[in-house]
């Protein structure tokens, strides 16, 4: 990508509204645009960085044998009737709307009743199962407090696995690998470190703990007890002698801290396969429940995170999995010699698939290299008449010291 053809502009004022740290940053290089509180829109190299955490999750679901699918936002209210799920008493957040008919219509907060729905007439007998399907789709809720930019959306993007088992059993295992797959997800996202299973309330889906990956940070919304030898965590919620004694934590050995849930788990056994009629015929010809499991991860939110932990004072600082852009590259010197040179490299880059930004813009080089910095991206080269042949200065953006280096050095750094 060439910074001419970049229709966004980089700001230096920090947009007056907002007061979430992810959200100005995110606005400031260009990546979002607030549309209002809680809803974003994704500019071109917001929608790259996106589209790069999907792609790990996606990844990662496929490992697990789950089939990606596109479920509908708007949805009929009879099914979510029958799970009882449809009263604004019983869920507080639908954003709800009507057909000119005057028929009632939902605007999807979450997938379950949907998804069972569409398993009817493939879902008959024990060897139609397992089925484990997800999608990458945006979520609507009507968030009471929209303060946390990309942290907590009206209109969000989620991922959301379900499982549909033969029995307890067969969910388990499944469940399992589930979070298995989580853990590999963020650790690709290089949130490893800080993000950890924690013991939680089961919520609106079910009465039993549920499964929460909380990720550690300052700004975040939940406090959670963590115990770091073990490495799991109990969610404040449901804090109490009773619980930790189930789980088999020690008080004296856990830490209070704030924390961002990143992703949620739930074993729902056959609460909304049996409320929608949805069955299988086992060997001898009995009908039996069928276990189901929901698996929830925020994208959206992880962007936001990403933005929280991975940012200095001068700007965004994106690990190479996510960046829009593997490599910066600026031309000191507008001398057409020194231009050829930078076009060619990034040709050179360009036919690798090295994803570069070229900053071929008519500005002054300080501002190239504050855009280079509030960008966040990994690794800034620079072309100078005063190298000599083959050879670029480079600096990553969490070091201060530029290197000087051949080309080949360069492409292999950004592998
Ligand atoms: P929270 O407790 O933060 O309101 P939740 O428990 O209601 O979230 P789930 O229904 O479990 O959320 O949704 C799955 C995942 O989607 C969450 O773990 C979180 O990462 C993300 N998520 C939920 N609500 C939002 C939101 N309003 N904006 C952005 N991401 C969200
Ligand atoms: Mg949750």
């Amino acid at each position: 990508m060439k910074l001419s053809e970049l229709y966004t502009k980089t700001s230096k004022s920090i947009p007056a509204d907002e007061s979430s740290n992810n959200a100005r940053l995110l606005i400031q290089a260009g990546f979002i645009h607030k549309e209002m509180a809680g809803v974003y829109s994704y500019l071109p190299l917001g929608k790259i960085v996106l589209d790069k955490i999907s792609q790990i999750i996606r990844e990662e679901m496929n490992r697990i044998r789950a089939l990606e699918v596109q479920m509908s936002t708007l949805q009929p209210k009879d099914i979510w009737e029958k799970t009882d799920r449809w009263d604004d008493k019983k869920v507080d957040n639908w954003f709800k709307t009507k057909l000119n008919s005057g028929q009632d219509l939902g605007i999807g907060l979450t997938h379950e009743e949907p998804i069972v729905d569409s398993m009817i007439g493939f879902i008959n007998s024990y060897k139609d199962l397992p089925v484990y399907v997800y999608q990458i789709q945006n979520k609507f809720r009507n968030e009471l407090r929209a303060k946390s930019g990309l942290l907590r959306g009206r209109e969000f993007l989620m991922k959301d696995l379900y499982s549909f088992n033969l029995n307890e059993e067969e969910h388990h295992r499944y469940y399992e690998e589930v979070l298995g797959a989580y853990f590999k997800i963020y650790e690709r996202l290089g949130l490893g470190k800080d993000t950890y299973r924690t013991y939680a309330d089961g919520g609106i889906f079910s009465t039993s703990f549920s499964d929460e990956f909380q990720t550690l940070s300052d700004v975040g919304e939940d406090l959670i007890y963590l115990d770091e030898k073990k490495k799991i965590a109990i969610n404040k919620e449901i804090y109490n002698a009773k619980n930790l004694n189930k789980i088999g934590l020690k008080e004296s050995d856990l830490k209070p801290y704030k924390a961002i849930e990143v992703g949620n788990t739930f074993s729902l056994g056959s609460k909304y396969t049996d409320a929608l009629d949805l069955y299988y015929t086992d060997k001898d010809g009995h009908q039996k429940s069928i276990i189901m499991g929901c698996y929830g991860i925020g994208v959206s939110r992880l962007m936001g995170v990403m933005a929280e932990k991975f940012s200095d004072n001068l700007g965004l600082v994106w690990p190479m999995t996510i960046a829009p852009a593997k490599i910066y590259l600026i031309a000191i010197g507008q001398d057409q010699k020194t231009l050829d040179k930078a076009q060619k490299l990034y040709n050179l880059l360009t036919q690798k698939s090295i994803d570069v930004i070229y900053d071929d813009r008519d500005v002054r080089i300080g501002e190239k290299f504050a855009d280079a910095d509030l960008l966040g991206v990994p690794i800034r080269a620079v072309i100078s008449s005063k190298h000599g042949d083959q050879e670029i200065a480079v600096k990553r953006r969490t070091e201060n010291n530029e290197k000087m280096m051949k080309y080949i050095d360069l492409i292999n750094l950004s592998k």
